[in-house]
């Protein structure tokens, strides 16, 4: 009987018969744990027939019989710990492959012993346990001492994003003797916002993008990797190259992936065959490209459903669009339509009717509730679910361009992580941006699964207080902070106005300038104004380095200190 070692005192084994008890033993078992129920399989023997021959032998046997397909219950694990704390070991366990068998030991052992330790043991014995990785790793082990060889921050930074950066540059425009090292694998940093004018062809490319040298502080220390596990118990991160890196507080700044694989045949002819985003530094050019040299046919813009970085993105694509073909004259022939898989055209409702006045000024066809799903770049085909009523009705259109926001989700390392929430963002108090289990971990923009909008415009009000609640932290103190969900969305309505929509949690409008200067629900010159000149600048020259123009940290209202 193949029996899979996974510490020196459990194994699991696929089904054993009757004759495999003789060889248990010799094997030096002295339980045997059965897993799986009993009438799975025809040629399954049953578990009192196996229970008969173990004790015969000399041998304890337990059940506890775990439905296939299913996770074990809280009372199937406490049983499993139970049983391994109190009859003879080494125990093997069994069900039909040893998968159940292995996978509920790791339940069982979560919080008794590290993650890591955990995963090794399972991945050692050929065990599947990622749908259980998070589960793992949120019971957290008792605290073990820091590696000894391992790199030592004050503060370690995971992304030299903008939230990294700015936190960064925050912290050190308060205490220029922190150690401070950012974990950042690119050698390049956008100007992620600037790529909607880069498309609508009022930037170029070139002005969105720095060399990460260029914008990292020169007193932090650039660790040129990525981040691949966290270990909050243990209070440290191991990077891709094995690295092991700790930490007397963490901050995550990791961003939102984006699954251009999520939507089939979307990958491949993304930059040819009309089909374009402005979500990536190297096809907004090919954005602005396919507007010059569209005359007439159809033009389709998607946004997936939420949550995805600065939601105004996509309809700012549909309206610097349609106001260049408007210009040139060739609007009328050219047929737009906007599919999105939200509810509405934007979340807070007071931007609505300016939008929908320039959605019907352009005469774009709006479609909410509508999902794109596939894309035949060669056929120029893209599929769409559309909600009607009850009912998804699956809708095929043809397109001559397509300007895709791919679905986003929260980055891998994260999800799988003790950090992460039931939406696999960093579980964070709102208010401070401390986490709600590592009073040690802080976390910034969009990486964060709280209500606020995923923008930078949210960072930089995050940035200082983040640093603030990190530096008490350090000093043994509470947070002294606190961020009341403040975002922005300049939504570019034509070129040369925008509706500045500005907000904080549960879509209270919260505008920076009085509003007979900027009235941010109605399109402004001044607002776009803002966002070509001013916005750029205030980025590179001011969050990213700590310079906190109008956006000093608030102090925390003690009640939502929790
Ligand atoms: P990012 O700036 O994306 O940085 C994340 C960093 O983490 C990256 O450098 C990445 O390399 C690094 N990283 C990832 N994984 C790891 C890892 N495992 N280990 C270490 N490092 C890692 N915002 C606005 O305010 N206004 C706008 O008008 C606006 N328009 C936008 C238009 C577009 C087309 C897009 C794409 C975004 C727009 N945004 C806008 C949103 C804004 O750019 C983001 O909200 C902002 O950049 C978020 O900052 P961040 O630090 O969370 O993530």
């Amino acid at each position: 009987m193949p029996t899979r070692h996974l510490t020196d005192s459990y194994a699991i084994s696929p089904q054993i018969a009757v004759q495999d008890i003789a060889d248990l033993k010799a094997e030096g078992f002295h339980t045997i744990l059965c897993f799986r129920p009993d009438g799975e399989a025809p040629d399954q023997p049953e578990m009192k027939v196996i229970e008969a021959a173990a004790k015969e032998a000399g041998l304890a046997f337990a059940a506890i019989p775990v439905k296939s397909g299913t996770v074990p219950s809280d009372a199937q694990i406490a049983e499993t710990r139970q049983i391994l704390a109190t009859l003879p070991a080494p125990v093997v366990g069994y069900c039909r492959s040893g998968t159940r068998a292995g996978q509920i030991w790791a339940l069982a052992e979560a919080g008794k012993r590290p993650a890591a330790e955990i995963f090794a043991a399972t991945e050692r014995a050929g065990v599947d346990i990622s749908r259980l990785r998070t589960r793992i790793e949120r019971v957290a082990a008792p605290a073990a001492a820091p590696r000894k060889d391992a790199a030592h921050f004050q503060v370690l930074i995971i992304g030299g994003g903008a939230g990294g950066l700015s936190t960064a540059g925050s912290l050190l425009k308060r205490n220029r003797n922190l150690s401070i090292g950012v974990v950042e694998p690119s050698n390049e940093h956008f100007y992620q916002p600037g790529w909607t004018l880069v498309g609508g062809g009022v930037f170029q490319a070139a002005q969105t993008r720095r060399k990460e040298a260029d914008v990292m502080p020169k007193d932090v220390v650039w660790v040129k990797q990525a981040a691949k596990l966290f270990r909050p118990d243990v209070r440290e991160v191991v990077l891709t190259d094995g690295t092991v890196v700790s930490y007397d507080a963490l901050v995550v700044a990791t961003g939102i992936t984006l699954n251009w694989d999520a939507i089939p045949g979307l990958a491949e002819t993304l930059g040819k065959n009309g089909v374009t985003s402005n979500y990536r530094f190297d096809l907004a050019p090919y954005t602005w490209q396919l507007v010059q040299q569209l005359k007439n046919g159809t033009a389709i813009f998607t946004q997936p459903p939420m949550p995805i970085k600065c939601a105004g993105a996509p309809q700012k694509a549909v309206y610097l669009s349609c106001d260049a073909w408007k210009r040139r004259g060739v609007l009328d022939s050219i047929s737009v339509e906007f599919d999105t898989a939200t509810p509405g055209l934007f979340g807070v409702k007071d931007f609505v009717p300016p939008l929908m006045e320039y959605i019907k000024r352009y005469h774009v066809g709006l479609h909410t509730g509508s999902k794109l799903v596939e894309v035949d770049g060669p056929n120029r085909k893209a599929v769409f679910e559309r909600k009607v009523g009850d009912n998804v009705e699956r809708v095929e259109r043809t397109f001559d361009m397509l300007h895709v926001v791919p679905p986003q989700s929260a980055p891998q390392v994260i999800r799988e992580s003790a950090l992460s929430g039931s939406d696999g963002f960093v579980e964070v108090n709102p208010a401070t941006l401390q986490h709600v289990r590592f009073p040690d971990v802080f976390a910034l923009g969009d990486v964060i699964g709280t209500s606020c909008a995923k923008t930078a415009a949210a960072v930089r009000v995050q940035a200082p207080v983040v640093a603030t609640n990190v530096l008490a932290f350090l000093k043994h103190q509470g947070p002294v902070s606190e961020y009341e969900g403040y975002g922005a969305c300049p939504l570019t309505v034509e070129n040369g106005r925008i509706v500045l929509a500005e907000f904080s949690y549960g879509g209270k409008l919260a505008p920076t300038l009085p509003k007979w200067l900027l009235n941010g629900q109605k399109p402004t010159r001044l607002a776009w104004w803002l966002k070509k000149y001013i916005m750029p600048l205030m980025y590179w020259d001011g969050m990213l380095k700590g310079r906190e123009l109008m956006v000093a940290p608030k102090p925390l209202n003690a009640k939502k200190g929790g």
